[in-house]
């Protein structure tokens, strides 16, 4: 298989995961992905085939992979030399050193949402503008928090025309993988007001007003949103004509909690590991249909955010956007999902 040649630097939470999504697709491969060192993460990567780089590029940080036993295929540039386009997944806050040398070897980039807005002067979410991102040299996909609430306000606001809107996001201490973060036995107000996760939405739909504050609570699993949004007057919409809106939007699941019994983030990640896509993965946003109520003008409502996999379908659509291969955002995200969908047997 042939196709737009992805290079992963960073094959940690979230660059494992967009690994196996680019491996997915008819139009893409990995043609390398980076780790600092060896580590357990090495494994996947060879089990997967994936060749295997060095985040660094001198000879002594490759030379340590080999005496673990690991068959490294060389420095980062040498990667980024056989590569079209760089998908950056380091851990956040090393966006201006890694850019220089992505400019360097003159190819595409894209960087995650731990990176600020800034970096790139260019941000991404399917729904929202997929194309002010065709043929750009580089973009951000924002965070799995901005994700979630541009995938289900973008809806909300093409059939209004303005919203406005106060959300509270309420999130996961640490990912399940990660032994260093907290609160482990306490509530953690973020003392920054609003907080970066709202506004951020307006990086891809400026025309959205909306603010936000977060709070994080020792759980692991999900992220929740408290989201409160004024549309405006004639809007024309119930409750039910919201909900269905939503059952139509990609990668939205709506499902009533009480009837199904999925009243929580726990049974919500159950349900995503019965769908069956690795690591128990939940692409979509999840919003509880009796936790939705508009009431005039004013629309409550509560979603849940896997925080580790709801950005990994956008950065395959992001792909697209840069390579000028998909212009529809629609057919782009059909594409990914029906490929994804497919990899796994689902
Ligand atoms: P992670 O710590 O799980 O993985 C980062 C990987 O990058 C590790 O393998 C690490 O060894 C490697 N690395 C370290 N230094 C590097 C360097 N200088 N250059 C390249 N790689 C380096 O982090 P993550 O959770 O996958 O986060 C990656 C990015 O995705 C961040 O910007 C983060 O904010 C964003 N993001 C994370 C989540 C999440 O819930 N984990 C969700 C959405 C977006």
């Amino acid at each position: 298989m042939t196709g737009i040649k992805v290079a992963i630097n960073g094959f940690g939470t979230i660059g494992k995961r967009v690994a196996d999504a680019v491996d997915a697709q008819q139009d893409m491969e990995i043609v390398g992905v980076t780790k600092t060192g060896p580590s357990f993460g090495c494994d996947l990567a060879v089990r997967k085939g994936f060749p295997l780089y060095c985040t660094f590029n001198d000879e002594a940080s490759i030379a340590r992979f080999a005496e673990q036993g690991y068959d490294c295929a060389g420095g980062l540039s040498d990667l980024l030399a056989i590569a079209d386009v760089v998908i950056d997944c380091s851990p956040g806050k090393m966006g201006d050193e890694n850019l220089a040398k992505y400019k360097a070897a003159d190819i595409k980039y894209i960087f995650q949402g731990g990176e600020k807005h800034a970096l790139t002067g260019l941000s991404y979410s399917s729904s929202a503008n997929h194309e002010q991102n065709l043929n750009a040299a580089g973009t951000r996909v924002v965070s799995c928090n901005t994700t979630g609430l541009s995938r289900t306000l973008v809806p909300l606001y093409e059939h209004c025309g303005s919203l406005s809107v106060e959300c509270t996001m309420i999130r996961r201490a640490a990912d399940p993988g990660d032994s260093k973060k907290g609160p482990i036995n306490a509530i953690k107000p973020v003392l920054k007001v609003p907080s970066h996760h709202g506004p951020d939405v307006m990086t891809v739909k400026p025309e959205i007003n909306i603010n936000s504050l977060a709070v994080a609570v020792p759980t692991t699993l999900m992220h929740l949103h408290s989201i409160i949004a004024d549309l405006p007057s004639g809007h024309g919409l119930t409750t039910e004509g919201v909900l269905d809106m939503w059952r139509n939007t990609p990668r939205v699941i709506v499902m009533h909690g009480a009837d199904n019994r999925i009243t929580t983030t726990a049974e919500v990640m159950e349900l995503a590991r019965d769908i069956g896509r690795k690591w128990g993965d939940l692409h979509e946003i999840f919003v509880w249909e009796d936790g939705v109520s508009l009431q005039g003008d004013r629309l409550y409502y509560f979603q849940a955010i896997h925080q580790e996999s709801d950005v990994i379908p956008e950065n395959i659509d992001a792909i697209r956007a840069l390579m000028g291969i998909e212009a529809d955002w629609r057919a782009s995200v059909a594409k990914t999902d029906a490929a994804i969908a497919a990899y796994y047997n689902l």
